[in-house]
């Protein structure tokens, strides 16, 4: 073994050793340096060491004084620094960019949200994502120093290998440089990825999903996507793409187009604007009474959450439209379960926010397609609802700084 290679060995030895240090106490949160000890074997002069790295270099790690001892030499307790460090989650979605200040602990310090602008140049909406972040930090008061990271969850197909949104039917945005476009606007480090992965990673990470290695969120809103763990970890693809649940074709008959080009797609059939769509197209034929009244006779106000209004009070219309709905969205889901075998199913999104109405037919359709002999489904709503993306947008800055990775 030559001597330049001993010295690397050591190095990565080194560093694994503290990456294994810090995150047994961003686990225990307080925990002894003897036990530290205890848990991963290293020596009491490398823990010290490590330790002590962790507090004066890192600043990811504090003294909070000496505990009761029993009989022997009372135990020096460390915590985890959360409460000193900060990271902002943002959420840039096609109606809202929303910005959320947390400190380490993800204790919750500030909220802001501005519209997107939709329809506006990415570079104005690219802006509007900068502003957020300055305001935080403005309201907050607080230096720059302090925030680790940003974590971005964007609408689209984020190409993590390239920095690049290779195409967002949301905002019409195809081959856009977002890594460039956010590293002029942006002066702290910073990580994105697709906001319905990070719905994922946040369950994972700190929803009910902590207890399973293998589920799948769906999140159902203005498009249709998933975010798939398996063997408890977040599944990319080859260029962080996988996941378009929603560009599965569910029906070859018909000529309803999808924003992505092709027909048939399962986000071009049920996702929260063709419900919104039907809506409006009972509204032409003079049909759903209940709709009519909602809208207070103006279709341009018929949105997918009206839709479900109307259904909840009977109007038979309006329940048709979920039937049909909920029948493609089984089709989709009965085909994912088939294929991936999760232990459970999370739904999110704001189609999913509808309660027994929208769960009670959509379990119906999913059973039907099942291939399960026992066909028992976990199906469940999503822990965080509107927070789902942010959370994940959190931890994903987390999971770097507690794996030492750097940022962007
Ligand atoms: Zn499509």
């Amino acid at each position: 073994m030559t001597p330049t290679y001993k010295k690397i060995d050591s190095t990565i030895m080194n560093k694994m050793n503290k990456i294994q240090v810090l995150n047994i106490i961003h686990d225990k949160k307080i925990i002894s340096r003897a036990d530290i000890v205890k848990i991963t074997g290293l020596t009491p002069p490398t823990v010290s060491r490590i330790v002590e790295q962790l507090i004066n270099q890192d600043g990811l790690v504090k003294y909070i004084g000496v505990g009761d001892s029993n009989g022997g030499r009372p135990p020096i307790n460390i915590a985890f620094n959360g409460s000193e460090n900060y990271v902002i989650a943002v959420d840039l979605g096609a109606t809202l960019i929303r910005g959320l200040l947390s400190d380490l602990n993800n204790d919750m310090q500030m909220e802001i949200q501005v519209a997107t602008g939709l329809g506006k140049s990415y570079e104005s909406i690219m802006d509007n994502v900068a502003n957020v972040i300055e305001r935080l930090l403005n309201k907050k008061g607080l230096n720059r120093d302090k925030v680790l990271g940003v974590g971005i969850g964007i609408a689209g197909l984020v190409n993590i290998k390239n920095g690049m949104v290779d195409f967002s039917p949301d905002f019409g945005w195809e081959a856009m440089n977002i890594q460039n476009s956010l590293k002029q606007r942006i002066n702290l480090p910073f990580i994105f990825d697709n906001s319905t992965r990070l719905m994922a990673l946040g369950e994972l990470d700190y929803g009910l999903g902590k207890k399973y290695r293998d589920f799948v969120v769906i999140n159902i809103g203005y498009g249709i996507a998933a975010g798939i763990v398996i063997d408890g970890k977040t599944v990319c693809g080859s260029k962080g793409k996988a996941g378009e649940f929603g560009h599965i074709l569910v029906d070859s008959d018909t000529n309803i187009k999808c924003e992505c080009g092709a027909y048939g797609c399962l986000e071009a059939l049920a996702s929260g604007r063709r419900i919104a769509a039907l809506g409006k197209e009972l509204f032409e034929k003079k049909k759903s009474q209940k709709l009519m009244e909602l809208c207070r006779n103006d279709p341009g106000l018929i949105d997918a959450k009206l839709v479900f209004e109307a259904a909840r009070s009977g109007d038979k219309d309006a329940n048709e439209i979920l039937e049909t709905v909920t029948n493609y969205l089984g089709i989709g889901i009965a085909s994912l379960v088939n294929l991936l075998d999760p232990e459970v199913i999370f739904m999110g999104g704001g189609v999913s926010s509808n309660g027994e109405i929208f769960f009670k037919p959509l379990i119906k359709a999913i059973k039907s397609h099942l291939i399960s002999r026992d066909k028992k489904l976990d199906i469940k709503p999503a822990t965080f609802a509107d927070y789902a993306t942010l959370t994940g947008a959190f931890s994903l800055v987390v999971n770097k700084i507690i794996r030492l990775e750097s940022l962007r």
